[in-house]
């Protein structure tokens, strides 16, 4: 079996009511899918995480390494693409782009095997997880504290059993959304805020003392990823566990933060970090440093699927009779690729999400919600 053709799918939709994290304006929700085909015809596909075209282009870039070559040597592929642009890359694009190329490989060779890549990575420690919503952007043309109160209401009422509240926009106003949100949900939701980077480290502090006494499980990208020394301040200054790590691009960049324990809690992106291969090294890295995992999710069905696939497979941190289990990031913004992409969409119930059993990531791609939300040329 060889590969024989690479193709990314563009995919695109305009956002009927524009949101914004502290660091991003979204119009529109853009993500681009990676298909292999291998001569036997055996199709996999993967995604990667970040700006749709980017990533297509290094995803191109990198296709002919990849010709010729037998999809089912994940390892091999891994380390020669890294190496193929490792000078000037290392991190970033050149990361998220190998990403989706490996996750549709690990496809093909669950495919190939007939067993969902869970299996091939070791074995299902479980077969569901908790999800726990990811919403309460700051929407045009609301009251954001109102909003946020009554958006994170309604997971509540879904059965969700946490959720993640977006901060970033100026400590007052954050800290009356995370008092009005506590306050509508009750003493027993875990809440988590993400401040997508857009604190500085004083503003970063300040919140977190103020929050603390509103029961916060975590508190996820305080300042930019590029101050570690910032990380590990707010950690020693304020009581909330520190999350972070989905701009962390593989192993490399993760050794840093924690070395240094700038973090609580390691969010490596399965679509960013390197695809199934290097995930891997990265949770057995943050294990050796006694930090927990907590998979970062963004995107299509198919990087749900490959997040559960991986969380699947994901050895407890101690083992023991009722171990610390992974939480689903579950996006529940507008986003058609979520339900569409996928003959049969991933949802949860009550909060729960069941991990598919197929082969190679265990869902199936509908090419006909590829043409309709393909992306135009303008
Ligand atoms: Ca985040």
């Amino acid at each position: 079996m060889k590969i024989a053709e690479v193709r990314t799918h563009l995919l695109d939709y305009r956002l009927p009511t524009p949101f914004e994290s502290a660091s991003m304006r979204f119009d529109r929700r853009a993500h681009v899918l990676v298909e292999i085909i291998c001569d036997n015809g055996l199709t996999g596909w993967g995604e990667c995480l970040g700006p749709a075209r980017p990533n297509a282009a290094v995803v191109a870039a990198y296709r002919n390494w990849l010709i010729g070559e037998n999809p089912l040597e994940t390892e091999k592929i891994w380390a020669r693409l890294y190496n193929a642009l490792r000078d000037q890359g290392q991190r970033g694009l050149s990361v998220t782009a190998l990403s989706g190329i490996d996750i549709a490989l690990w496809d093909i060779k669950g495919k190939f095997f007939n067993a969902p890549i869970s299996i091939l990575l070791g074995g299902r420690f479980r077969d569901r997880v908790k999800a726990y919503a990811t919403g309460s952007f700051k929407r045009d043309g609301v009251d954001r504290i109102a909003d946020n109160a009554e958006e994170v209401a309604r997971y509540k009422a879904e059965g969700f059993h946490a959720a993640k509240i977006k901060i970033g926009f100026g400590v007052r106003e954050d800290l009356q959304v995370i008092r009005a949100v506590r306050e509508a949900v009750g003493p027993e939701m875990r809440l988590m805020v993400d401040a997508n980077h857009g604190y500085d480290a004083l503003e970063a502090v300040r919140f977190g003392q103020a929050a603390a006494e509103l029961d916060i499980d975590w508190f996820e990208e305080p300042v930019v990823p590029e101050q570690i020394g910032a990380y590990c301040d707010v950690r020693a200054r304020q009581p909330i566990p520190v999350a972070g790590g989905e701009t962390w691009h593989g192993r490399f960049a993760m050794k840093d933060p924690l070395e240094r324990r700038a973090i609580d809690i390691l969010q490596p992106d399965l679509a960013g970090t390197g695809g199934f291969t290097e995930a891997r090294r990265v949770v057995d890295l943050a294990a050796l440093h006694g930090v927990r995992v907590v998979p970062h999710v963004w995107g299509t069905v198919v990087h749900i699927a490959a997040a559960l696939q991986f969380m699947a497979a994901m050895a407890p941190s101690p083992v023991r009779v009722d171990p610390v289990e992974p939480i689903l990031e579950f996006d529940r913004t507008e986003n058609p690729f979520r339900q569409a992409v996928a003959t049969r969409p991933i949802e949860h119930r009550n909060g729960i999400v069941t991990i598919p059993e197929g082969p190679g990531l265990g869902i199936d791609i509908d090419r006909a919600a590829l043409s309709e939300f393909r992306m135009r040329e303008d």
